[in-house]
């Protein structure tokens, strides 16, 4: 391990062990440039560890470098909140999925659940999405009744989050003014593979959840069948941004460690783990993609059923 700057950002030397589980056998599997944003061509070296199967960046880029993968405009978490019909379809599939849905509405929009995610809540609940961006979620949770709260480090579009009055606070886990035990849910949405101290991070979100208080977790699932064909290929590796990219076994042992338990855990894999990454290999046209998404729908619902998507999400309590 490195040395600390005063923003708490661990500077990674080369590693010779695994940051998760410790074991001295990891493995080089290849050099990835980032393929996802396009912003550098410089490589950046990836290691797999034979114990935990954890793949990670070694050397994980220095602080100032990664923030420049990082683009200033136009990243996921900047833009304006999507009110019409997409998000009301969320919102109308959110309230049948974590409200109060009758079973046939569930059979029917089942093809659709791996739009949406979320729990069981009932109205006046606090959650609190850790890197909410501009509020999306949050906005969506709302309309199920929630107390929303953001956290997020980033540049957001702090008009946006207003206008739904959705109280999102600037800051990082770290620095946080949220109270401790204080919330009964806590979100972190494609988060955690982007945190270099994923266990301090998982520490400090258990700290600020309530005692009978649910976390939930969305990686992408390096033990996927996206990945198994498409190796450096597979998108969600978004090299340099993801330090880690974990699977259901590793996140379950660095889950335990930081005194949370796995209570049940979904495969949500979208039709993109086959398009964008077979677009990476082949290189046609972006245009392509929306056909591709729908012939390759059917391929997403077995791979999910299979448990080999290349998403999963994983909620969790305290032990
Ligand atoms: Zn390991």
């Amino acid at each position: 391990m490195g040395q600390k700057n005063s923003r708490g950002f661990v500077e990674m030397k080369n590693l010779n062990r695994c940051p998760i589980c410790n074991s001295k056998k990891i493995k080089w599997r290849y050099q990835n440039w980032g393929k996802n944003l396009k912003i550098s061509k410089k490589k950046f070296n990836l290691f797999k560890c034979l114990r935990c199967k954890v793949i990670f960046i070694n050397p994980s880029p220095k602080e100032k470098e990664l923030v420049s993968f990082y683009p200033k405009k136009d990243y996921y978490s900047l833009g304006k909140i999507d009110r019409g019909r997409k998000a009301n379809f969320k919102v109308k599939l959110s309230k049948i999925y974590f409200g109060n849905g009758n079973f046939f509405e569930k059979i029917l929009f089942s093809p659709f659940v791996f739009l949406v995610r979320g729990t069981k809540v009932k109205r006046g609940m606090k959650i609190l999405d850790v890197g909410s961006g501009s509020g999306q979620f949050l906005y969506e949770m709302k309309k199920l009744g929630l107390e929303t709260y953001g956290l997020e480090p980033g540049n957001f579009n702090k008009s946006e989050a207003k206008k739904d009055n959705l109280k999102i606070e600037r800051n990082s886990l770290e620095k946080t003014k949220y109270k401790k035990n204080s919330f009964d849910i806590i979100t972190l949405n494609h988060v955690l593979e982007h945190l270099n101290r994923p266990y301090e991070a998982l520490s400090r979100v258990k700290g600020l959840l309530r005692e009978d208080g649910i976390l939930i977790i969305g990686i992408p699932n390096s033990r996927s069948l996206a990945h198994f064909i498409f190796g450096k290929n597979w998108y969600q590796l978004d090299t340099p941004r993801h330090l880690f990219n974990y699977s259901p076994k590793n996140i379950k042992y660095l889950l335990e460690r930081a005194g949370l338990k796995v209570i049940k855990k979904r495969f949500n894999s979208r039709p993109s783990q086959f398009v964008v990454s077979l677009r990476y290999l082949l290189g046609f046209n972006k245009k392509f993609e929306k056909i591709l998404d729908i012939i390759f729908l059917p391929l997403t619902w077995i791979v999910n059923a299979m448990k080999v998507g290349d998403q999963i999400e994983v909620w969790c309590e305290k032990v």
